[in-house]
């Protein structure tokens, strides 16, 4: 059910470092279920798309031009409470701020290159990942 879903990418930064697998790990470890996966990359383009709702603020074209720097692992998880239970598990935006032991307090560099992404509501878990997935790529 889509409530019980969230999106998430691995971001370029980590892919470049070889976090892939210790991210992946601490995912499933956090109970999390991977229902959909990919390597693949971004375009300019489909950054800008992805991050339309950020558009006005002024960090945009830093942001679309990171994510669009390298690969990226793209990937729906499954569990109960999915994108709040996520969110924790990736811990705050800057990860200066994040909680010892999250996913960004480990493997992130900054507040732009901050490791992975994660919806930030169930609405927006079922856009993303609609932007990247079809319908006979995703397994539950
Ligand atoms: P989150 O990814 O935690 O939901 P936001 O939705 O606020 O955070 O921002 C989206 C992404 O934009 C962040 O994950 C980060 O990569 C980038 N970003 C946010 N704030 C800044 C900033 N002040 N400077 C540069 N990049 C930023």
């Amino acid at each position: 059910m889509a409530t019980n879903r969230t999106f998430t990418m691995i971001k370029p930064d980590a892919v470049a470092d070889g976090h892939i697998g210790n991210i992946l790990k601490d995912i499933i470890a956090g109970g999390f279920k991977i229902v959909a996966m990919k390597y693949t990359k971004l375009s300019p383009e489909k950054a800008g798309e992805f991050y339309a709702v950020h558009a006005e603020r002024p960090f945009y074209g830093e942001l679309c031009e990171f994510m669009s720097s390298g690969p990226i692992v793209a990937a729906i998880l499954e569990k109960d409470n999915a994108v709040a239970d996520f969110r924790t598990l990736i811990g705050a935006t800057n990860p200066a701020q994040a909680a010892e032991g999250t996913i960004r307090k480990k493997y992130a560099k900054s507040i732009g290159e901050n490791a992975v992404h994660g919806s930030d509501s169930d609405e927006n878990a079922a856009i993303e990942s609609a932007f990247h997935f079809a319908g006979t790529e995703i397994f539950s």
